[in-house]
C-alpha cells in the first residue's frame, strides 16, 4: 500500500523558493516537507552568482548548498519524490508523489519553477551536451578559443552573448526579431562594444549540422554577410522557459494569461485558499525572475501558509474543546 505522511505545510521544489519556504515554515513551528526529486533548480546550475546579497560572488550550486544545509539545521525533512497531483480534500490537500506517496497537508506550496525552452529542431536533443547547451553561464568556459551562436534577444541571450565573448574568438548572437526585447540597457552597451560579437538579426536557426563528434555548424533561414550558414562548436539556446504550471491548470488554478505563470497576489495566494505559489513559477516578481525575489516570495509564501494553517487548527482546538463540553 502506498505511504501516507501527514505535515502542515508541503512544499515542492527544491529551488531558492523552496528553501526559503522551508526555512520560514519551520521557524513558525509548522510541521515541514519538501517532496521534490532534484537538488538545487536553476540557481544550482547557474554558474556565478554576483547579484545575491551578502555574497559578492558565489557559485550557483555552493549557494544552494547553503540554503539547504540552513533548513537542514531545523530538520525539515526532505522527501526525493516529485509531486504529480494535488487535491482539495476537506479543508487541506492531499499531493500524490511520483513513488506513489500520499502526503496530507493543510497547506500547499508549489515552488517548482520553469521548463527551458526549446528550438526543436529535428537533431538538437541528441546533440545536447555535444554542441548544444542551455546555459552559457554553466558552459561559458568549455568555448575558449571556439566559435558560437547564441540564440535569443533577452537578457539571458545578450548576457550569455557577453559571457561568452571573454572565452570564444567569435560570437554570432542571432534573434528572429528586429530589435532585443528588455535586456538591461548597461548589457546592450556591453554588447554593442564587443568587436567579436556579431548580431544578426532578423534571423532565425533553420538547422544544426553535425558530423560523427557532435555540431559543426548552423543554417540560419537567411544569409547573413554571404553565407546561409555559419561553422560552430557550440550553440547556446536562451530563448525563454515555460512555468511548470500543468499541476495548478488541472486543480483549476488562476493562471495569467499573458505570461502562463500562476498568477498570486501579494502574499502568494493563488485563487484556492491553502494553496500558494513561489518563485518563477509565477506572475508574482514580474520580469524579474531571480534568485532573491524566488527567496523573497517563499518567505512569504511560508507566511501566508503557516496563517492558513494555523487558523484551521485552531477552529480545530475550539471544535474539540467545544465537543468535550
Ligand atoms: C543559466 C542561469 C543563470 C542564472 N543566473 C542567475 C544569477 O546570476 N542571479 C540570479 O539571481 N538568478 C539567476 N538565474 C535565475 C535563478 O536561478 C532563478 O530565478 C531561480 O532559480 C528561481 O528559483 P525557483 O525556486 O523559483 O525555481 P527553480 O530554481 O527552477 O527550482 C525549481 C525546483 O522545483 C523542482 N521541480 C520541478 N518539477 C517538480 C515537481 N513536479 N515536483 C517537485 N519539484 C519539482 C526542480 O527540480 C527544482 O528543484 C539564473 C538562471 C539560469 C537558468
Amino acid at each position: 500500500m502506498a505511504d501516507t505522511k501527514k505535515v502542515d505545510i508541503l512544499i515542492a521544489g527544491q529551488g531558492a523558493s523552496s528553501f526559503s519556504a522551508a526555512l520560514y515554515s519551520a521557524r513558525y513551528q509548522m510541521s515541514t516537507l519538501i517532496a521534490s526529486e532534484q537538488f538545487g533548480g536553476e540557481t544550482a546550475i547557474g554558474g556565478d552568482i554576483e547579484n545575491y546579497p551578502g555574497f559578492p560572488s558565489i557559485d550557483g550550486y555552493d549557494l544552494m548548498l547553503k540554503m539547504k544545509e540552513q533548513v537542514d539545521l531545523l530538520e525539515v525533512p526532505i522527501h526525493h519524490s516529485n509531486i504529480v497531483a494535488v487535491e482539495k480534500s476537506g479543508e487541506g490537500f492531499i499531493t500524490t508523489l511520483q513513488d506513489g506517496t500520499k502526503v496530507e497537508s493543510l497547506s500547499v506550496i508549489l515552488a517548482i519553477g520553469r521548463e527551458r525552452r526549446k528550438l526543436n529542431l529535428l537533431n538538437e536533443e541528441d546533440l545536447m551536451g555535444k554542441g548544444v547547451s542551455y546555459c552559457s553561464t554553466c558552459d561559458a568556459p568549455l568555448y575558449r578559443n571556439k566559435k558560437v551562436i547564441v540564440v535569443g534577444g533577452g537578457s539571458a541571450a545578450v548576457e550569455g552573448a557577453i559571457l561568452l565573448g571573454k572565452y570564444a574568438t567569435e560570437v554570432w548572437l542571432v534573434y528572429r526579431k528586429s530589435t532585443f526585447t528588455r535586456p538591461e540597457p548597461m548589457l546592450v552597451t556591453q554588447l554593442n562594444q564587443a568587436e567579436n560579437i556579431h548580431q544578426v538579426m532578423d534571423t532565425e536557426i533553420a538547422e544544426l549540422l553535425e558530423n560523427d563528434f557532435g555540431l559543426i555548424g548552423a543554417k540560419l533561414s537567411k544569409e547573413y554577410e554571404g553565407s546561409d550558414q555559419i561553422d560552430i562548436d557550440g550553440i547556446f539556446i536562451e530563448i525563454g522557459a515555460d512555468p511548470r504550471n500543468e499541476i495548478a491548470k488541472a486543480m483549476g488554478v488562476e493562471i495569467n494569461p499573458d505570461t502562463d505563470e500562476v498568477h498570486v497576489n501579494r502574499d502568494m495566494n493563488t485563487n484556492i485558499p491553502g494553496l500558494y505559489a513561489a518563485g518563477d513559477l509565477t506572475d508574482g516578481s514580474g520580469n524579474l525572475k531571480q534568485t532573491v525575489t524566488a527567496a523573497a516570495q517563499g518567505a512569504i509564501a511560508a507566511l501566508s501558509a503557516y496563517e492558513h494553517a494555523s487558523e484551521i487548527k485552531a477552529n480545530r482546538a475550539e471544535a474539540a474543546v467545544t465537543v468535550g463540553d
